[in-house]
């Protein structure tokens, strides 16, 4: 053959056109295509790093340490809910930024967390935590206005509504999202016998719930409310969504007692009956006592971290009120400062304010209503005026509070 019969089976140049054509077993390729075909390959490379590290950076995986770290900011105490759910985090969203063969044969179960504990003390704060580390959409919805589909109320479904709101309708993003859904207790069974005391609307959502839980391909209504023949629906996928429900639980004392003292009928249980802590039994709750509560085992199996919240005592009260990172008082500092005042809480007024918080029975959430039934009126008179400084002291505090129209203050005074 000659050179001039010897072409280039990319672009058809003869060999004098090229400065190099290199044969293969049936083809030839000359130096042109094979810079051009290189550029390509480099390109493709680049696109699928890109690729790559945009799934892991979708999330900034932060280790249990760091993850408690982080919480530590905003939620005081609770180090035994914080490490739990560190982890289950950590785990839950390892889970997601590993492929399918990474894992190889072993499937991951979802790690969706169980919160037991009064209101107030920082469950719904934990969820939000969460959501803002990972900066992930959070949907709260309270269990209390879900129904089983047909009844009066909301589908189970419109949880996924709410999820794809908070993610701006990103259906990519919403799955990976994070719902709280508190006041779980409230969809409990009443009893633990279901063929006496069958409570129908209860146990219901629980069992709507639980493909939700699992993982499951749902139509959701993008606006919410019913489901109708000619809505569109958005498809959303729950398996990677991580789930936390939350629930004051009132009374399950009693089911992790009669439990314990159960147990403690062999003699050798006697010595470790001692040691426990009566007052704070809560710490022992574990799923029997929440089935024993009511809720079915089926739920209880798709939230397989079960963790407690602790009664907010007075320390962790006034802690609560000037140590997180946005704490109230830092938080009313600030908006007098933006209007040139110098706000100053003496430390009398906020041993007055956790005192009358714990009299009130309001936890955490009396806090604020407090400080704004304190600061109300200076609040309302002081901007515009010639004074640069606000002192609370605790008669000043005692005062306000005294002269406060809040009905939730007055109630129980
Ligand atoms: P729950 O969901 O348990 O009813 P929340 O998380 O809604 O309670 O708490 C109510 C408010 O009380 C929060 O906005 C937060 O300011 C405050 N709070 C409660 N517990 C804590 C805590 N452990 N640390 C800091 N703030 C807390």
């Amino acid at each position: 053959m000659s050179d001039e019969e010897l072409i280039c089976s990319f672009c058809g140049r003869s060999k004098p056109q090229t400065d190099l054509l290199i044969a293969g077993l049936d083809a030839h390729i000359c130096d042109k295509c094979i810079h051009q075909a290189h550029g390509i390959v480099l390109e493709e490379a680049k696109e699928e790093e890109e690729d790559s590290n945009s799934d892991s950076a979708a999330f900034d995986i932060k280790t249990p340490q760091l993850t408690k770290a982080f919480l530590d900011q905003y939620i005081i105490g609770q180090d035994a809910a914080k490490r739990v759910i560190s982890v289950a985090v950590y785990n839950h969203y390892k889970r997601l930024s590993h492929t399918k063969s990474d894992l190889e044969e072993i499937e991951i179960q979802k790690s969706n967390i169980l919160l037991v504990g009064q209101t107030g003390t920082g469950k719904t704060l934990l969820a939000q935590s969460i959501a803002k580390m990972l900066s992930v959409p959070l949907a709260i919805v309270d269990a209390t206005i879900l129904t089983e589909a047909g009844y009066v109320g909301e589908d189970v479904e419109s949880i996924l509504t709410r999820l794809l709101q908070a993610a701006d309708y990103d259906v990519e993003r919403a799955q990976r999202g994070i719902v709280f859904i508190d006041e779980i207790d409230k969809i409990a069974r009443k009893g633990d016998n279901p063929s006496i005391t069958r409570d129908v609307s209860g146990e219901g959502v629980q069992q709507a719930l639980l493909k939700l839980l699992e993982g499951t391909v749902v139509n959701v209504p993008p606006k919410g409310g019913r489901k109708h023949p000619d809505q569109k629906f958005i498809e959303v996928d729950t398996s990677d969504i991580l789930f936390i429900a939350g629930g004051a639980f009132d009374g399950i004392e009693r089911e992790i007692n009669k439990r314990l003292n159960l147990q403690a009928i062999g003699y050798k249980i006697q010595a470790q009956k001692e040691d426990l802590d009566k007052d704070n039994l809560l710490q022992y709750v574990n799923p029997k006592d929440v089935k024993s509560f009511g809720l079915i085992p089926e739920i209880i199996g798709r939230l397989p971290v079960l963790t407690y919240m602790h009664p907010l005592d007075r320390k962790t009260l006034r802690s609560i009120l000037t140590d997180p990172k946005n704490a109230l008082t830092k938080q009313y500092e600030k908006l007098f400062e933006l209007d040139g005042i110098k706000l100053i809480f003496s430390s009398g007024a906020l041993d007055f304010i956790v005192e009358k918080a714990l009299e009130y029975n309001l936890g955490a959430r009396g806090l604020r209503s407090l400080c704004e039934a304190i600061l109300t009126d200076a609040m309302f008179e002081m901007p515009g005026g010639e004074e640069t400084e606000l002192k609370v002291s605790k008669s000043y505090a005692e005062r306000k509070i005294n002269n406060s129209k809040n009905p939730a203050l007055k109630a129980v005074s």
